[in-house]
């Protein structure tokens, strides 16, 4: 019997996301039905499941809750805590547990699904949790408090499962100070989103986050403790692992008891089987979200439960929208991990190409899947850098121009393109919001991306559309000559510069005083580094100490350089690169007994890779007694001072380039910025430091110092300006520090020297008018925040091997700390150890790292 259109009373059992915005687009209609009965069996309003894992970040359950102006529609009655149990279809009549008959001229299953708990021992121990529900959360938090407080020691926990989910909950866990493991029965993770290339990479960024990970491993039993916790997992093959607590991220199934006890048709992998208006077998029953399976498939995905919420909405309304049928397209929530797959990122389609940039070095892997003319969008998969996500995804079965490759290609290369992005472009995927709609919201008025969210919905579900969403608005506001707004990120109405100067006078020291008094929610992972930043430079502080260890991008996690096989490499500093010959011995038996490869940098120190994570703080502690730090080789701050030999040595030397080099980076060194600094100083016209090429170029000169700015190699190589001649040492100081503050204070997140310099009002003069006649009146600011951090500088390696807590994050294996990591693999060459190939490793005759090593020809 077909469900008349518009139904007097209109059922919806299961009070998730689907369901609430059916409600929503429903109450929005008029006429719609008489009545909306929701029936839901959790204790909750319909909340943000999606925003879950927030509730381990302490926010509040009542904050997740999603809007309750559509259930408070006079024709809405939301019952919560009652269970549909039953539906007599001839009746038409859904029963509950709480006994009450609900009679229905059309009813709407939004069942959602439930978590899988894998049928294994001890599954169901005191310590194990699934990872779906608010309760699920509540209970997980509360466990681990009350538990860590018995146990006297921070908790150790698995998470079982590398999917999007799990690897999500590994990171809560570790938020909520559990050292965390993830065991994964695939051979990389996220394999349902990524290929084999791109879960490596992945891998190596979770492990740089100090997630341990166990590939290929299958969970066969959770052991208990005398007092029956959970307290280690049992594998089928590998060691066990030692965990108080449990979390099962193994898949989910959908609920369709209900409907198949109703006699329902279902779908043999799960779910009840809908057409493309959502109707299941029976013409009066629709379902809905992940409960409903349309063409043999559920997805676990709020996406699609939305675009089929508005899909009944419209058929009750006498419509005829259609399901379009899955978009797939997905990121990951995880801090400081970038991760995107969208459309065939698997290059599924017959002749599809791919286009595939990799830096294993800097842990990015981008691939656009085209079509076999090579001028399609079909999909793509981005790790490390997921920043064109927003913008691609809008363009798959679009031509992407002529040449693809610029969109993978790092920053600078990729064409803008959410400007040209088609009005019939999807951006918000979640919401099915266009491009046109998100032009025409500012057409219609709104101000800013925040004004559009909450006019269109764009970006007010998963958030990765939200760059996408600011950039169309931004140039839409730019077109029609209205003002834009420069927030730093959807955490943020403030710009970089505007939160430097608020940061500054509030005097806040922590990432979520800042947040709670400039921001809202959480933070991401474009706010969370750029105030880590801001915060070194104003307030300084430990990088590991307290809430900033949690703020940093991978390398400053470590304080050391991540390698493409997931190990580190260590580069003393040496100021000048200057080194004694007792240091050059120390380097060298450190490289020895460790079994490092060195290599001289082009930055003019000296490099060692192959570092396994438990090595770092043992490494350090030979430097640091030797008297050498471990140096910022990595992160945005300042790198080295390159210089020639100078005056000291050379016949044609005018000034002491090495003892000016010594001195620069001994007053820099550890100064975060909104992008790496590197400075060179030659002590003769000659040029041999190439100082030109830097963000702070010195040359000697017969009459001092010259000075230029603005300089970088890298993709888009720039020579640096002039910026003052003839200074003499204390004056060249002064005006590097004013140079770097003023840059420090004013520049964009992630903007070089160069871009900054060239962006500046009145350009280079207008640069030296700040800095030499103190043009803005902040000169003595500018001295007073370098003094600063000359005067509170601490070696930061050193300081960890003080503190038994930053330690503690050294361990390759959580759960075994000695146990080195078995996929470090290395073979010699030319007499130096290097990672071994993938046939190398599969021949076995390799050396695993901490065995003895092999020798290969
Ligand atoms: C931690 C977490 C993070 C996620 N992150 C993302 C993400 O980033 N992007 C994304 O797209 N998706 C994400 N998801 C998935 C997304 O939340 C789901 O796809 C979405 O919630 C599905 O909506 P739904 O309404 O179909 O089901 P649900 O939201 O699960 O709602 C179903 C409701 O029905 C109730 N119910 C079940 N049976 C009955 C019954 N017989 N009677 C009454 N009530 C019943 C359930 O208890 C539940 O409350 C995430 C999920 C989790 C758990």
């Amino acid at each position: 019997m077909r469900a008349p259109a518009s139904p007097e009373r209109l059922v919806i059992v299961g009070a998730g996301m689907a369901a609430h915005r059916l409600v929503d687009s429903l109450a929005a209609r008029d006429p719609g039905p008489r009545s909306i009965t929701v029936i839901g069996d959790e204790p909750h309003a319909p909340y943000d499941r999606v925003g879950l894992t927030k509730l381990l970040g302490g926010v509040a359950a009542a904050d997740l809750a999603l809007d309750a102006a559509p259930l408070r529609d006079p024709r809405v009655q939301l019952r919560t805590g009652e269970r549909g149990v039953s539906i007599d279809r001839d009746a038409r009549v859904v029963r509950t547990d709480g006994g009450a008959e609900e009679p229905y001229d059309a009813l709407v299953l939004a069942t959602g699904s439930a978590a899988v708990r894998p049928p294994i021992d001890g599954a169901d121990l005191p310590g194990c949790f699934v990872y779906r529900t608010l309760d699920d959360l509540a209970g997980l938090a509360a466990f681990v408090e009350a538990r860590s407080a018995d146990a006297g020691r921070p908790l150790r926990g698995v998470v079982v499962g590398g999917g999007l989910l799990g690897l999500e909950a590994a990171g809560a866990l570790q938020d909520l100070g559990v050292a965390c493991a993830v065991a994964h029965s695939g051979g990389h993770l996220l394999s349902a989103q990524l290929d084999r290339a791109a879960g490596e990479v992945l891998g190596r960024l979770i492990a740089a986050r100090g997630i341990d990970l166990r590939l290929g491993a299958r969970a066969t039993r959770v052991e208990a403790d005398a007092s029956g916790y959970a307290a280690g997992l049992a594998f089928r093959d590998g060691p066990d692992l030692a965990a108080d607590v449990v979390v099962f991220a193994v898949g989910v199934r959908p609920e369709d008891a209900l409907g198949r006890a109703a006699g329902l048709a279902c779908a043999p992998r799960g779910g009840v089987a809908i057409d493309a208006g959502c109707r299941t077998s029976d013409e009066a029953i629709f379902a809905i979200g992940e409960a409903a399976s349309f063409e043999g498939r559920s997805v676990g995905l709020v996406a699609p439960g939305y675009a089929m919420a508005e899909v009944v909405a419209d058929r009750l309304a006498g419509g005829d929208s259609t399901f379009p049928g899955y978009d797939e397209s997905t990121t990951l929530k995880l801090a400081g991990v970038e991760v995107a797959s969208f459309g065939d990122a698997m290059a599924a389609s017959p002749g599809a190409l791919d286009v595939v940039y990799t830096d294993p070095v800097g842990g990015v892997h981008k691939k656009l899947v085209m079509s076999d003319d090579a001028t399609t969008l079909l999909g793509g998969i981005l790790v490390g850098d997921a920043s064109a996500y927003g913008a691609l995804r809008p363009l798959v079965g679009r031509p992407l121009g002529a040449d693809p490759a610029a969109y993978v290609l790092p920053a600078g290369g990729a064409p803008a393109a959410s400007s040209d992005l088609p009005d019939d472009a999807v951006v918000c995927s979640c919401s099915s919001v266009t491009a046109g709609a998100i032009r025409g919201a500012v057409h219609d008025g709104c101000a800013d991306a925040a004004e559009v969210k909450a006019c269109t919905k764009a970006g007010a579900t998963c958030g990765s559309c939200v760059a996408t969403v600011g950039a169309l608005v931004r140039r839409e506001l730019t077109a029609l000559g209205r003002e834009v707004r420069t927030g730093l990120c959807a955490h943020f109405d403030l710009s970089r510069r505007q939160l430097y100067d608020a940061i500054a006078v509030s005097q806040l020291t922590t990432f979520s005083a800042v947040v709670e008094r400039f921001g809202r929610g959480r933070g991401c992972d474009i706010c969370k580094p750029t105030i880590a930043s801001i915060l070194s430079s104003l307030v300084g502080g430990h990088v590991l100490d307290g809430e900033n260890a949690a703020l940093q991008d991978t390398n400053d996690h470590v304080m050391a350089n991540m390698q493409k096989d997931g190990s580190y490499s260590v580069v003393p500093r040496m100021p000048g690169g200057e080194v004694t010959p007792e240091g050059l011995i120390v380097i060298g038996e450190v490289a020895r007994e460790f079994g490092l490869y060195t290599k001289l940098t082009g930055g003019q120190r000296i490099d060692m890779f192959g570092a396994r994570l438990e090595q770092l703080p043992l490494i350090w502690k030979r430097l640091v007694d030797a008297g050498f730090e471990s140096g910022q080789a990595y992160g945005k701050s300042l790198r080295t001072v390159k210089s020639c030999v100078g005056s000291t040595w050379c016949r044609y030397g005018v000034l002491d380039a090495v003892g000016m080099a010594v001195r620069l980076e001994l007053r820099y060194r550890g100064l975060r910025s909104p992008h790496k600094l590197k400075l060179g100083v030659s002590g003769c016209a000659r040029e041999c430091a190439e100082a030109r090429g830097k963000d702070v170029g010195v040359i000697a000169t017969e009459h001092g110092w010259n000075m230029y700015v603005g300089g970088n190699g890298g993709f888009t190589p720039r020579h640096a300006e002039l910026l003052a001649e003839c200074l003499d040492d204390d004056a060249l100081i002064r005006a590097i520090d004013r140079f770097f503050m003023y840059y420090i204070r004013t520049a964009d997140r992630l903007q070089r020297t160069a871009p900054w310099c060239a962006g500046l009002e009145g350009g280079i003069d207008g640069l030296r008018a700040v800095i030499f006649d103190d043009a803005l009146g902040i000169c003595d600011d500018l001295d007073a925040a370098m003094a600063r951090h000359v005067g509170s500088y601490e070696d930061e390696w050193a300081a960890t091997l003080r503190d038994p807590d930053r330690l503690a994050r050294f361990h390759s294996f959580v759960n075994a700390p000695d146990t080195p990591d078995p996929s470090l693999a290395y073979v010699l060459d030319r007499g130096q150890p290097r990672p071994a190939s993938r046939e190398e490793r599969e021949s076995g005759a390799v050396r695993i790292a901490g065995t003895t090593l092999e020798v290969r020809r």
